[in-house]
């Protein structure tokens, strides 16, 4: 048996094209089903949905051969001890510092003020100030960052964004952007080698899905 974990929502509507280019089907909807394990057309193969902060951790110790995860997640949660042999360029967004109109970001920078971020991404905010040698506190958020400038929790949050209107819908800009996010292919290195021809397969019939895709 062969178990993907996938979490709810964009990562798992893009990633129906793809097992559908490795000829699987999901047979159950995860938007109408209560169901936490799917089944699929292939009596081998099964998608397990989880968070899409937990999918690395399901990974890494064998609670599923294969996952799908964002480079956001994987950098917070430490990609190492998995096998990632594919970008697979879905669920495609940017993580960005926000701040609100009215904020004078490049003045507080400059100023080297103390800036107090919000955001879900602790390990990469830190990193990016502390490389622009700006003093930052952190304030851990699992959810609606972009309330925190907005209640004076914070003055700037570090969040993804895709076309911009949430953050347009509460009246913050995008101040910065710090790095491209994309969905990665990781695998169970244990499984990997247990089960290397089904894993196989399907890594090679993904890579054919992507790159047909990226031709268009
Ligand atoms: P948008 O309004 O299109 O800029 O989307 C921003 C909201 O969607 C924020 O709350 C983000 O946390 C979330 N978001 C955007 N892109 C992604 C993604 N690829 N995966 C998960 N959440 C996302």
């Amino acid at each position: 048996m062969i178990t993907l974990a996938l979490s709810k929502g964009r990562i798992f509507d893009d990633t129906l094209p793809l097992l559908r280019a490795a000829n699987i089907e999901v047979l159950d909807n995860p938007e109408t089903s209560r169901k936490l394990i799917l089944d699929t057309n292939q009596p081998g193969v099964r998608v397990v949905l989880v968070r899409a902060s937990d999918v690395p951790t399901y990974v890494e110790n064998g609670g599923a051969d294969l996952g799908i995860t964002g480079r956001d997640t994987l950098i917070e949660h430490g990609g190492q001890g998995m096998y990632q042999p594919l970008d697979l360029q879905i669920a495609k967004c940017r993580i960005s510092v926000a701040v609100r109109a009215d904020f004078d970001y490049e003045r507080a920078v400059k100023q080297g003020s103390r800036l107090r971020v919000a955001t879900k991404y602790v390990a990469i905010a830190r990193e990016f100030f502390a490389a622009k040698g700006v003093h930052v506190d952190l304030i851990k958020l699992y959810g609606s960052m972009e309330l925190a400038p907005l209640t004076g929790l914070a003055d700037a949050i570090v969040d993804l964004v895709s076309t911009g209107n949430t953050l347009k819908a509460n009246h913050l800009v995008e101040v910065e952007r710090i790095m491209d996010i994309s969905s990665r292919l990781v695998v169970n290195q244990a499984s990997l080698k247990l089960k290397q021809a089904p894993i196989r397969a399907l890594i090679d019939a993904f890579a054919k899905a992507v790159a047909e895709r990226s031709e268009i």
